[in-house]
């Protein structure tokens, strides 16, 4: 299958499912992921202290809805999952109208989609519904039912790993706790899973060989999970190079890359490359202590090298977090140029090297090693790129800085470099 409609019909396959922080939905998520890549599943026992939070109650639902009087379903969660604000309490009452009112929520402005509540935190219960359709509840006696649980469970997460030649690191991580909506997680979950399984293909055998870095993907509820990752593996994080929160890949809208805290992490320097050579318009984003989990990952405490790539940000489209963030809204073509976004980059990150210069002093005469062919006035790119190679790589400047600063093309950049190797005139530093 083309790798766009794979990524697309994993997406529609985990459309339905009812995701939240905790709970089957995360499950049943994560055991399709499995299908494509050896995923571990983490279990995190409710009650377990992470740093300042806590692993809260395991939520699940049966049904959910709202009847008139008649015994109409007037709000019916089996319809859409969306209905229901996420960790609602169980409820079986009758309300009158203006009482039930205080637990509903809509979108005057946009009166046909069903917007996306939770109350992780707090214990209450809330149905969500088309501005429209609340407009037509008459004064009645309306019976409200939810069968829910909020019980001593876990915290659910995906783990996958792939070793490479070194401890090295890079880091991806993507949230799994939205219930149905395409671009805001399902977008970054189907992404990563292909990435993570074309990675795991190269790389997954014992003969296939090692990349330089090894590649961690996290596959976490928001928040908590990030927390909950970070707090149990503290002892990896020196370990992380490199590291990108992830989704929103599916939009219309052009890339925009956010910093990490640090500002000048590879990461920062690697991304905005990567994207320029697609000759695509982006943006690039400093870091702000708001948004997905970057904001935990670049805690202070933490400061980790890790960046966001995404497309339109959060909270930057009408439709987010609301059901009009639905299959239609996203593209198989913008996931697969995503997805070739992070091919991209994760060569970029493998074929960045450092070197030195083992013939600093004045250039050395490269016709006589084969490498310099051109007459005097008519040099090539690629005879450019070995000065280039040479002049810059005096233990400071990576292959990238070199493209970056000659405007060479990388992969020029890195052919005269492994030409010089070859030669002995360039050492590769760790
Ligand atoms: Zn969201």
């Amino acid at each position: 299958m083309a790798i766009n409609n794979e990524i697309f019909s994993l997406m529609k396959l985990l459309f339905p499912f009812n995701r939240s922080i905790t709970g089957n939905g995360v499950r049943k998520t994560l055991q399709e992921i499995k299908n494509y890549i050896p995923l571990q599943i983490i279990e995190v026992p409710t009650g377990t202290k992470v740093f300042d939070w806590e692993v809260p109650p395991e939520w699940n639902v049966e049904d959910a809805y709202i009847e008139n009087s008649r015994g109409e379903k007037v709000v019916d969660f089996k319809k859409n999952n969306l209905h229901l604000v996420s960790y609602s309490v169980p409820v079986n009452k009758i309300l009158r109208l203006n009482e039930l009112k205080k637990h509903l929520f809509s979108l005057p402005e946009h009166p046909g989609w069903i917007p996306y509540r939770t109350t992780y935190y707090k214990r209450d219960w809330g149905f969500c519904m088309a501005h429209n359709r609340l407009l037509e509840l008459k004064e009645d006696n309306y019976k409200v039912v939810i069968k829910s649980s909020l019980e001593n469970g876990s915290l659910t997460y995906g783990e996958f790993f792939i070793k490479g030649k070194t401890q090295k690191e890079v880091l991806f991580s993507t949230h799994i706790c939205h219930p149905s909506m395409a671009n805001d997680n399902l977008s970054g979950i189907s992404v990563m899973t292909m990435l993570a399984k074309y990675l795991y293909d190269l790389y997954g055998n014992d003969s296939s060989g090692r990349p330089q870095y090894s590649y961690r993907f996290l596959f976490v509820p928001a928040t908590i999970g990030a927390i909950t990752w970070l707090a149990q593996n503290e002892d990896k994080l020196a370990n992380i190079e490199f590291g990108l929160v992830t989704s929103l890949l599916g939009d219309d809208g052009n890339f925009n890359y956010k910093k990490s805290r640090r500002g000048n992490s590879p990461v920062d320097k690697i991304v905005p490359f990567v994207l320029e050579k697609k000759k695509k318009k982006f943006e690039v984003l400093e870091f702000t202590p708001y948004g997905y989990d970057e904001r935990q990952f670049c805690s202070p405490g933490l400061n980790l090298p890790v960046g966001r790539l995404t497309r339109t940000p959060n909270g930057e489209f009408p439709e987010y977090h609301t059901s009009a963030d639905n299959l239609e809204f996203i593209s198989p073509e913008k996931l697969e140029e995503a997805f070739n976004l992070f091919v991209g980059i994760i060569k970029t990150i493998e074929a960045n090297k450092k070197y030195l210069n083992l013939n600093p002093k004045c250039e050395p005469q490269l016709g006589k090693r084969g490498l310099y062919k051109s007459v005097a006035g008519n040099i090539k790119e690629y005879e450019l790129a070995l000065l280039w190679v040479l002049n810059m790589s005096d233990g400071t400047n990576d292959l990238v800085d070199i493209s970056n600063k000659s405007g060479i093309p990388f992969d020029v950049i890195s052919k005269a470099a492994s030409d010089l190797l070859n030669v002995n005139l360039l050492k590769e530093l760790k």
